[in-house]
């Protein structure tokens, strides 16, 4: 229920006005995102790498409406990872891309451009690119972006969300040679018809999908910080033999910073997914559904002040 408000609260722009203007968001923001400018992003980046992780950064912003925003973002990211690449942080840092970020919802052959560009970019750097996943209306456009990107550059990835009905057939296809696929359990509110909506469901679907990407010849990148689901990931990296330069285990920046450094401690390759920019709203909206236990921390923000 508090899920369903919060993600609808994610839309409303009343609401993220409150937000964005309220004394206490700064500390909240800050405990999830690395900070407004590439400065930030990069200053975050060298700590994580130092203390042993890997990293995908992501500039923050969704739902781009008009042409003039998609190329900054693109531009935003190909300075990114020219700068990356100078800073000697790739090939342990890459670049997760929204492609909403990239004009997608109004033309999908700009935002084809413009993460060719990007994947350009990051080949050029000696990294890769991750193509985030959104709501359902998106998969199959999304997926059809990626097939067209691997033609030219076979190592851009993709994100799978268990709780999507459709998901375990896109992990078989996906479990091919050379692929990337970032598994997670998925963000947005969606309908029955399309997602599995009790939290036993999706992690069980989240097993299934992860049976069929270990056991495949593609490199599963599992995203989760649920103790079971990482458990169960170490198991089958020891019965599927995948040693770390195989598979990887991917968490998001502020959460669960003791469980990353922990999974790195024992030799397994670790990324924190690290946002950054000032478009910080949806993206803080879709962590707090998460874990409304996370309320409380913004409550405490709120009585501090
Ligand atoms: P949950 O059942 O939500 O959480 C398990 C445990 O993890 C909790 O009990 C708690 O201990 C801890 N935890 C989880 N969330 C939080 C939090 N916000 N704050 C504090 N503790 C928490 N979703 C998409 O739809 N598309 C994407 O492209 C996408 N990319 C992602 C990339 C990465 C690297 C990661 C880690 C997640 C991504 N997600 C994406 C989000 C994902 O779908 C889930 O919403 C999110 O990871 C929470 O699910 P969980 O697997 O951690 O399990």
């Amino acid at each position: 229920m508090l899920r369903t408000v919060i993600l609808a609260a994610s839309r409303s722009p009343q609401v993220e006005r409150l937000v964005a203007t309220a004394p206490f968001t700064r500390d909240l923001v800050r405990r999830f995102v690395a900070g407004a400018k590439t400065d930030d992003a990069l200053r975050a980046t060298r700590e994580l790498v130092d203390d042993g992780l890997a990293v995908t950064l992501d500039n923050l912003g969704e739902d781009t409406v008009t042409p003039e925003q998609a190329t900054a973002t693109r531009d935003e990211y190909v300075g990114l990872l020219r700068r990356l690449a100078g800073a000697g942080l790739t090939p342990a840092a890459e670049v997760s891309v929204k492609l909403s970020a990239l004009g997608q919802m109004f033309d999908e052959q700009l935002a084809y451009d413009n993460a060719r560009a990007i994947c350009a970019a990051a080949e050029e750097a000696g990294t890769t690119v991750t193509l985030d996943m959104e709501d359902h209306t998106t998969t199959d456009s999304t997926l059809d972006i990626l097939a067209k990107l691997r033609k030219d550059h076979p190592s851009t990835g993709a994100v799978l969300q268990a709780y999507l009905r459709r998901t375990e057939s896109d992990c078989r296809e996906l479990a091919t040679a050379g692929s990337r696929v970032r598994l997670c359990k998925g963000a947005y509110k969606e309908p029955e018809s399309v997602a599995y909506q009790s939290a036993r469901e999706v992690d069980k679907s989240y097993v299934r999908c992860m049976n069929i990407l270990m056991s495949g010849d593609g490199y599963p990148m599992l995203a989760t910080h649920d103790p079971r689901l990482i458990a169960i990931g170490e198991d089958r990296a020891r019965w599927f033999d995948r040693g770390p330069e195989r598979f990887e285990f991917q968490m998001l920046y502020g959460i669960r910073p003791e469980e990353q450094a922990r999974l790195a401690g024992e030799g397994y390759t670790v990324r924190t997914y690290l946002p950054y920019g000032e478009d910080w709203y949806g993206y803080l909206m879709r962590r707090l559904a998460e874990r409304p236990a996370n309320l409380m921390f913004f409550g405490r923000a709120v009585l501090s002040k």
